[in-house]
């Protein structure tokens, strides 16, 4: 393990502490997680959860560095991002082994998902065009009027277990390249990568205290929600998670962005090519083991090519090498043993509810030593949309096809959909495929493209019960985010001021 640690009298394990001003900070709680390896089942470290003091002490340090920090010329806050991003150029395989470490996707996703972080950073690197305001000479006559974007403050950023250096990143630059001093609360379940980050920051030269970590569970997040130093809270994780998380903020008066959780469906019209379909099927379903937002977990395939394209995918799993992420895998573990035990549950419940089962990953013999989280790739037909495999997000490598007859029953089928996360077409029919991206109801969309994740210059981010609050991800809509605006309206003294007058402002 790359990460440097502290003791814990607990026990021999590693600790991976909270990081607060700099440095690490053990906290006072005396409450720990376990972290494991999933590919082989063994505890390899402990992660401190905080208590509300200690979550106490990791805002303050954000607090004390967030004015001279927001002070800090932009020319200056700039250079540190530009050697972040190189840091994390040159050594982007550390992190990556520490991700495949206590996540268990392969190595090469694991670096994916870094260089697909690293994007942002480079984005942010444009702050100072990002951030521009306006000015208008003579609005009125002698009057000019100019707006300024400002920083919040301390800014509260809650991630999830599945991409933990990604979503950290999806937020982090942006906020601090904007002037912000930031509070990540990082997964409990894979906590390395944060501590990881923490330390490049600091060789990058960011201030301390201007990034931190508060490693825990609800009491950690319940301190973030409720503390009036933090004046905004990005979230993304599970719905109903997220929709606690934006209810209990904004009601304490602080901005949110709350991303949720997906259940995506990849439409196959007739005339698609079903070679393309079945093979972006099994990347898009079975990629990270199905824990992906933007995983595609129901295939809608329309007409009369069911059939075919389910013997298509069939084919392609069989060839899936499924073992330890550190080896040649395609495929590694799901990050706990809870998750395995949900999702085989959901195999059976899928079953019993008289879908066809075509692949059964329960079977799975991985290439790997120890005792593993393993779930093979598993693909179900003729799945009904009140079946649980088909209403729940299985966060697993389970892909449901369900069968239609006609365009207008996928799109119904996705509309009705509570999640509005990703959705894709494969078509060759432009019309359709352009009559598709206007009448879906969700926020992002690929054509003949299976996991359709924006670019770093836009913005990611669903609809309906995948995004509370209305604020996307990344882009302009990040900057927005992380900054407040001013309109600021001046007049210089002339010889002649008007003297008084009552009446309400207006333009002369
Ligand atoms: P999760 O909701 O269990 O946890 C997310 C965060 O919330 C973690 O930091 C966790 O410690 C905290 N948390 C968990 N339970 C809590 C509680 N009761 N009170 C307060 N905080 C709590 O999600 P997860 O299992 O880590 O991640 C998988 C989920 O995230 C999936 O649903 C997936 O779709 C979703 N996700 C969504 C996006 C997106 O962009 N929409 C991206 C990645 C993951």
């Amino acid at each position: 393990m790359l990460i440097m640690a502290g003791s814990n009298e607990q026990s021999d394990k590693q600790t991976i502490n909270h990081w607060a001003a700099g440095a690490e900070f053990a906290g006072t709680s005396g409450r720990f997680g376990d972290v494991t390896d999933p590919a082989t089942g063994a505890v390899t470290a402990q992660v401190a959860f905080a208590s509300e003091q200690d979550a106490d002490q990791v805002i303050a340090a954000a607090a004390k560095a967030f004015p001279a920090w927001r002070d800090t010329s932009l020319t200056k806050r700039v250079q540190v991002l530009f050697r972040f991003r190189e840091l994390l150029n040159q050594r982007s395989g550390e992190v990556a082994e520490i991700i495949t470490s206590e996540h268990g996707k392969v190595l090469s996703d694991a670096a994916g998902e870094v260089s697909r972080g690293q994007e942002v950073v480079e984005f942010a690197c444009g702050i100072p065009h990002l951030i521009k305001g306006s000015f208008t000479e003579n609005a009125s006559t002698g009057v000019d009027v100019h707006s300024v974007r400002q920083p919040l403050g301390v800014v509260g950023i809650i991630s999830p277990f599945n991409f933990p250096i990604m979503v950290p990143l999806w937020f982090t630059p942006i906020a601090i390249a904007a002037g912000n001093a930031v509070v990540l609360k990082p997964s409990e379940k894979d906590p390395g990568a944060a501590l990881w980050m923490a330390r490049l920051w600091k060789e990058a030269g960011l201030p301390d205290g201007v990034f931190n970590v508060l490693n825990g569970d609800k009491t950690a997040v319940d301190a973030l929600l409720g503390h009036n130093q933090v004046k905004s809270i990005s979230f993304v994780g599970s719905t109903p998670i997220a929709r606690y998380v934006y209810e209990t903020a904004t009601a304490n008066g602080k901005r949110v962005q709350a991303l949720g959780g997906a259940k995506n469906h990849m439409v196959v019209l007739p005339d698609a090519d079903l070679d393309l379909a079945a093979d972006q099927a099994v990347n898009a379903g079975y990629g990270s083991a199905g824990e992906r937002c933007m995983a595609i977990s129901a295939v809608v395939a329309v007409g009369t090519i069911g059939d075919e394209l389910v013997a298509k995918i069939k084919e392609r799993t069989e060839k899936l090498k499924i073992g330890d992420g550190r080896r040649d895998s395609d495929m590694g573990p799901v990050v706990t043993k809870q998750a395995q035990d949900k999702i085989t549950g959901y195999i059976g419940a899928g079953q019993e509810a008289g879908a066809t089962l075509i692949v059964d990953g329960r079977d799975v013999t991985p290439d790997s030593d120890g005792d593993g989280f393993f779930v093979g790739p598993t693909l179900f037909d003729h799945v009904g949309r009140e079946m649980s495999i088909y209403t729940d997000e299985i966060f697993g490598p389970v892909l449901s096809v369900v069968r239609v007859e006609t365009y207008e029953e996928a799109i119904d089928l996705i509309n009705k959909n509570p999640y509005g996360n990703g959705t894709a077409i494969f078509t060759n029919d432009g019309g359709a495929a352009r009559r598709f991206q206007n009448e879906i109801e969700v926020g992002m969309i690929g054509i003949n493209v299976p996991i359709p994740v924006p670019m770093a210059y836009y913005s990611f981010g669903g609809w309906k019960s995948s995004l509370f609050g209305d604020t996307h991800a990344h882009g302009v809509e990040g900057v927005h985010f992380f900054t407040r605006g001013k309109v600021i309206t001046s007049r210089w003294l002339d010889p002649s001021h008007g003297g008084i007058n009552l009446g309400f402002p207006q333009n002369s």
